[in-house]
């Protein structure tokens, strides 16, 4: 019988094993760089052309190779590392199944320098496709430089999939930010288009750490040192007070490795219960130290899931351990959410003597859109038909009571004020509440006024033309790098939401102009927001960062609980609210309104 087994083609093999390790341009950016890591360089380099697909260079001053090593580095399953060790398992240095070479060279052309401390010569060696093209002896500095140009030149179904350069570029920085925030004695640079994006000196970790998420938080990071027997736990974790709707600043390291860790995430979360609001989260970068032994890292090179083999007694530790940490700090009196004025509240150490509320009296309904809000009601008419448009006839329905049928014919003025006059409460400055046909009516005041105004950023977002406003003070814009790259990706669309911003100095952009619709303040953190947003979708700028922006808006300005209303506010509260397409739910689909139906307050006095 003939043999039909043949082994597969060296080049084959691995341009089948690149398709599992080298995914993208970022992932070569993080095989390389970890390399130089591993070789113990204390300055990295890393040149980006064309967000990878052009050229992706790693210049680092470690250890080099020989001229064989250099060679043979390319070979699968070559690996300096592995042998070392006795069990697969018990790693501490990045790399550690030699295929990452191999695999990269299979699909670039990849061009390597490099030179050991004690060579006169160092050596160059260029791969293509997979092929060797040459070797040969070189003059060139003590450490290693490689480049990778033409990435997937010879896949075009991977290059076919790669996505638009700020995606792929946001994926490298984010690579390049992992390992950056796990050796701030090394010294990282970054360069796109020969632009530089970061320049990281040597620093401490809490220097690097700001370095990298940005100046803002200096002021907001507590030291965290958690240390049992089971697990070290060190790094810093945000004070209450600035944690952030999608926080994107949340790193678990374990063993000086990025992990990914919902489970954890989980623990640091419960730790701030009831020092953040609901939706928010704190930004943490806590680094674990434990037993290789004890973890199972998964031995495939881009996953970031580690499992723990005791993860439920890390995560109570790591819960208690967070929790003393930030009442140490004096940041956790308990705060009564019921009663506290949660908008944009600080937090007060027990010792604080609280300021006194301010006595100015200002309307809470204030809202940028006034002049769209003139026009829904310029005529009784409009809003008639606007409601009924909208199919609004249900909270005709709502507010017609078994006994006042009639209540529904009369003219809407009317009706309001009948309703003010005795059918609208607020209970725990969080909830209006009101009567109708087939119960009790609750609003969550929040929740409506965030969909009220939603829904008036979109409409004046649709038809403004001449939004932006010069700033007497032109401000420069504490970004960290990245951010300023994701706001240069996105200026055009910034500029047509009426932002005007001077990218001259990559370093320090300057904000010149900001739209008619905004204070100075908001406009700072919504620009942010933005960004953040963007980042999220990973660089895809869609109609959706119009609905991100007005989401984004609107919670900022929507009256926040614990905030008391008069039965006039209420009520147009209420009208406003119905007048919307989507009464029922707030922007981010939670619920809004919520009918408690007679039968089941019967129900009750059984
Ligand atoms: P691994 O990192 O898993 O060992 P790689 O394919 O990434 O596999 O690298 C193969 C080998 O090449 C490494 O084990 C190391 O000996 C050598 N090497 C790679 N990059 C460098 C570098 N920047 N400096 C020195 N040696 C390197
Ligand atoms: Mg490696």
């Amino acid at each position: 019988m003939a043999e039909i087994i043949k082994l597969m083609p060296e080049a084959l093999a691995n341009q089948i094993a690149a398709g599992e390790v080298i995914q993208r341009p970022a992932s070569v950016v993080k095989e390389l760089v970890e390399n130089s890591v591993d070789a113990g360089a204390d300055k990295i380099t890393v040149n980006i052309k064309d967000a990878g697909r052009t050229l992706i260079q790693v210049v680092d001053n470690g250890c080099g190779m020989s001229e064989k090593d250099a060679f043979m580095s390319f070979e699968r399953h070559a690996t300096s590392k592995i042998y070392k060790t006795d069990d697969l398992f018990c790693i501490y240095t990045k790399g550690f199944r030699g295929e990452a070479l191999a695999s990269i060279s299979s699909v670039a052309e990849v061009e390597l320098k490099t030179r050991q401390e004690c060579d006169e010569m160092g050596t160059q060696v260029i791969f293509s496709g997979g092929e060797f093209i040459s070797q040969t002896p070189i003059n060139t500095p003590k450490g290693t430089n490689f480049a990778v140009k033409s990435l997937f030149f010879n896949v075009p179904a991977r290059r076919k999939f790669l996505k638009a350069n700020s995606t792929e570029f946001q994926h490298i920085i984010t690579e390049f930010q992992r390992v950056a925030l796990t050796h701030p004695m090394i010294d990282f640079s970054l360069y796109h288009n020969e632009q530089m994006i970061y320049s990281l000196p040597k620093a401490s970790l809490k220097q690097r750490i700001i370095a990298i998420a940005g100046k803002n938080l200096n002021a907001d990071l507590i030291p965290v040192e958690i240390d049992t027997s089971i697990v070290k736990i060190t790094g810093f974790t945000g004070k209450p007070s600035s944690a952030k709707k999608r926080n994107d600043k949340q790193y678990f390291f374990v063993n000086n490795r990025y992990m990914k860790n919902p489970y954890f995430n989980k623990a640091v979360l419960l730790a701030y219960d009831k020092l953040i609001l609901p939706d928010t989260a704190p930004s943490y970068f806590l680094y674990f130290e434990i037993d290789p032994h004890a973890i199972d890292v998964n031995v495939h090179p881009t996953k970031t899931e580690i499992n723990f083999e005791n993860a439920q007694d890390i995560f109570r530790l790591l819960q208690a351990g967070i929790r003393e940490t930030l009442n140490k700090n004096d940041v956790a009196p308990a705060l009564d959410f019921d009663n506290a004025q949660i908008a944009d509240m600080p937090y007060f150490s027990k010792d604080t003597p609280m300021p006194e509320a301010p006595q100015v009296s200002y309307n809470p309904f204030y809202n940028p859109f006034e002049s769209t809000e003139k026009k829904y009601y310029e005529s009784k008419n409009q809003y008639t038909d606007y409601r009924a448009k909208n199919n609004l006839d249900n909270w005709q329905k709502l507010y017609q009571t078994s006994n006042n049928e009639e209540i529904a014919e009369l003219p809407l003025e009317t009706q309001k004020s009948i309703n003010e006059s005795n059918k609208i409460l607020q209970v725990k400055e969080k909830y209006i509440v009101s009567p109708v046909k087939s119960g009790l009516m609750i609003i969550d005041q929040y929740r409506a006024h965030y969909r009220v105004l939603y829904n008036k950023f979109l409409e004046v977002a649709d038809n403004n033309a001449d939004n932006t406003q010069s700033l007497l003070y032109p401000e420069k814009l504490s970004l960290d790098a990245q951010s300023t790259t994701m706001a240069y990706d996105i200026r055009d669309f910034l500029t047509s939401i009426g932002f005007d911003i001077d990218f001259t100095d990559m370093q320090e952009p300057v904000l010149k102009g900001i739209p008619t619709y905004l204070e100075q303040n908001d406009a700072i953190e919504i620009l942010t927001d933005i960004i953040d947003s963007y980042k999220d979708g990973h660089g895809d700028l869609s109609s959706s960062i119009k609905d991100v922006l007005a989401k984004s808006i609107a919670r900022r300005k929507a009256i926040k609980a614990g905030r008391q209303l008069s039965t006039e506010e209420m009520s147009s509260l209420i009208d406003s609210l119905f007048a919307t397409p989507e009464p029922n739910f707030s922007p981010d689909g939670k619920t809004a309104v919520v009918i408690l139906p007679i039968d089941e307050i019967e129900k009750k006095f059984l």
